[in-house]
């Protein structure tokens, strides 16, 4: 792990989010995690007229199902008011069932 200090002034490191100011363009929720996922998977369950928009990765799940979403997902980034967790390489657990309940026969 590694702490990066950005002192005002200093240049912004690219690709960090600093905040998602804009509502989820599907639910209209406002979400602190920002993440990246291959263009393909982007483009193929994101309806067009919300491609430049913020689609929150719960929504993106539910369009795409957990599988496609864990296999296509390069990194994701939690941010709070002067600070963002960078997740690089995220390792990502999908399971079909809860503990104590019955599996369920998902899309997945
Ligand atoms: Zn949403």
């Amino acid at each position: 792990m590694s702490v990066i200090y950005i002192r005002q002034g200093d240049r912004w490191p690219e690709g960090v989010s600093d905040g998602l100011a804009l509502p989820c363009a599907i639910c209209g929720n406002h979400t602190n995690i920002d993440y990246g996922i291959d263009d393909d998977v982007w483009r193929k369950v994101v309806p067009e007229s919300c491609r430049r928009d913020v689609v929150c990765l719960g929504c993106l799940i539910i369009r795409a199902g957990r599988g496609l979403v864990a296999e296509s997902l390069r990194f994701v980034q939690i941010t709070f008011p002067h600070m963002t967790i960078v997740c690089e390489e995220p390792r990502v657990f999908v399971y079909n069932y809860l503990k104590g309940i019955e599996p369920v026969d998902g899309q997945d």
